[in-house]
């Protein structure tokens, strides 16, 4: 009926820990992976950063087109204010023109249209390249014969008094030594009463090819890199026709492009119509970084799911060891106690017999005593193995080790249970090696842990009666042997019967009185003598513990320490 009831409140207690484990923590543990997943998952879809980046560089283009057409206005207006005014004397128009050309390196020519007089003026250094002089010659036919129609020129005057700082920009294909180019050229009108006077400059197209356009580039990146973290970007210009075709050839590159497309492009409009600025991230692409991010991030998923997994198993397994432990010590309680109230209820027993004088043979008085005695026998070695169970536990055991005849420590222990073991009806066998060195060791331990060995062989004899001691050399050890043919211990409680409160599942063994202490003690002490403690033993023939204890490395001297804590 008792045991029934422990059964019930051990499986209670673990199906409390099932629930609590599975509703408080494994629930929601699973839950958060999940989401985690599906969200991972439609972010994949419905690429959120994807069209973020691209925003964001749609409006860094916008920015940057504002910029250069700001610095490529701020030329032409300086350029502008060094034109003469339309009324000027002979020759002076020929000497303003050439000091602008020569002022600016920038601009390939310069002209100003006056009616019939025209002066179209073209940096010298230039005179020479044939494609230069080519072009000087189509642009004056050409503006000739605009500026020359009176309709043209109305409709132009128009257009550049609505146009910003009201400079109208014409952009044409050229060629140069390298191949074709782009052509900016910025138109203004010269104040004049009576007229309409038109003057202008052109830009050179290797200087705003590698100088203008590759500087202000270089600039926007820097400005973009710093700005923001992570991959950097990269820019090009190139042709605004190219940008629905397959190929896109760069006009001009930050260093970084490398290849491929542009993530973003912008036409350009007004000042650089017909070109177009493109923006990317240097060697990868948003799509590929969207897809490494979502990697990284399952990985990074994955790692934690498993972390939390392996954090649960962790946590039963070690709520379980607990809850064994603690049902552990509740039963050492409960056995501790019994054995206590016996060996107290016999001695008072007889003691009250004797007291009462009823008692008249010698013999049975001699019996009497015997019990008494041999029960306080057993209740000191009780205590005293509680009391060196406590002191192991709050690290404050210490052992005294000392100089030692060991064959005579064994012998003399042995000798005060010399009459138990026969009263008991055990053939005892005691081979001792007179011959032995001395040996380092704490007497008052090395006596306890084979008194728990000898008292542990005939509380677990049966049948078969017979208890052998052995004392002798090995190689650089000396070795205790405490031999029986009891009931054996089966091989998968072999380790464990050395833990604290352990005890087999034989039912014998539950009929016997015992705390489960005597073994981790005996193997405590072992091993604070530098030695180790073994088991032969097979269930029904019986067990052999060997202690061996080294000879000549004398043990460390013993230190307070919380390592000493049994397991
Ligand atoms: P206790 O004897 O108080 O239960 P011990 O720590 O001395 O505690 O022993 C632990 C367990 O090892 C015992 O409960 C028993 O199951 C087993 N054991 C110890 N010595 C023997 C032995 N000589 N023969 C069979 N089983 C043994």
């Amino acid at each position: 009926m008792k045991l029934k009831k422990k059964n019930l409140v051990g499986g209670f207690n673990r199906y409390r820990l099932v629930i609590t484990l599975g509703l408080a923590v494994l629930l929601p543990a699973a839950a958060l992976i999940y989401v985690n997943f599906s969200q991972l998952r439609s972010f994949q879809r419905d690429k959120v950063l994807e069209a973020l980046i691209k925003r964001d560089f749609q409006e860094a283009l916008t920015l940057y087109e504002k910029k250069m057409n700001k610095a490529i206005y701020a030329k032409v207006d300086e350029a502008r204010d060094m034109f003469p005014s339309a009324d000027v004397e002979e020759g002076e128009k020929e000497r303003k023109l050439d000091e602008i050309l020569s002022r600016c390196s920038c601009f390939t020519h310069a002209f100003i249209f006056d009616g019939d007089d025209v002066a179209f003026h073209t940096q010298t250094a230039q005179h020479d390249d044939k494609d230069v002089r080519d072009e000087h010659a189509e642009m004056v036919d050409s503006y000739r014969t605009w500026f020359s129609s009176k309709q043209e020129l109305k409709s132009l005057v128009e257009i550049v008094s609505m146009k910003p700082h009201n400079i109208y920009f014409t952009q044409a294909q050229t060629k140069r030594a390298d191949g074709p180019t782009y052509l900016l050229t910025a138109i203004f009108l010269l104040p004049a009463e009576d007229r309409t006077v038109v003057a202008g400059v052109t830009f050179d197209p290797c200087y705003m090819k590698s100088d203008f356009f590759a500087n202000m580039l270089d600039d926007f990146v820097k400005e973009k890199n710093a700005e923001q973290s992570g991959n950097s970007r990269a820019m090009m210009i190139y042709r605004a026709d190219q940008m629905d075709g397959r190929e896109i050839k760069p006009m001009v590159a930050t260093v970084g492009w490398g290849e491929g497309k542009p993530e973003v492009s912008r036409k350009l409009d007004d000042v650089f119509r017909g070109l177009a600025l493109g923006i990317k991230f240097e060697g990868t692409s948003v799509e590929a970084m969207g897809h490494t991010w979502i990697r990284n991030s399952f990985i990074i998923l994955g790692f934690l799911s498993l972390m939390t997994i392996g954090g649960l198993v962790l946590t039963k397994h070690m709520v379980s060891k607990e809850m064994a432990v603690a049902k552990l010590k509740s039963d050492f309680v409960s056995n501790v106690s019994h054995e206590l109230r016996t060996p107290l209820a016999l001695i008072r027993l007889y003691a009250e017999t004797l007291e009462l004088g009823r008692i008249t043979t010698k013999e049975k008085k001699h019996q009497y005593y015997r019990i008494i005695r041999k029960e306080s026998e057993r209740l000191t070695a009780l205590i005293n193995n509680i009391l060196d169970f406590s002191r192991i536990e709050a690290g404050r055991k210490e052992y005294e080790f000392r100089e030692t005849d060991i064959a005579d420590l064994v012998r003399n222990t042995l000798d005060s249970y010399r009459y138990q073991i026969e009263q008991q009806g055990f053939a005892f066998e005691e081979s001792i090696d007179p011959d032995l060195p001395a040996v380092r060791v704490d007497r008052e331990a090395i006596a306890r842990a084979l008194v728990n060995l000898v008292n542990n062989a005939l509380k677990y004899s049966q049948d078969e009666k017979y208890l052998g001691v052995k004392l002798y050399r090995d190689n650089g050890s000396v070795k205790l042997e405490v031999a029986d043919h009891g009931i054996g211990i089966a091989r998968r409680d072999q380790a464990k019967i050395f833990e604290k409160f352990y005890r087999a599942g034989d039912p014998l063994v539950h009929n016997t009185k015992g705390s489960g202490l005597g073994l981790s003690l005996v193997r405590h002490i072992t091993e604070a003598h530098g030695g180790e403690i073994e088991v032969e033993s097979s269930p029904g023939t019986g067990s052999k513990f060997i202690v061996s204890l080294p000879l000549v490395a004398a043990p460390a001297p013993p230190q307070v320490s919380n390592s000493n804590t049994l397991h």
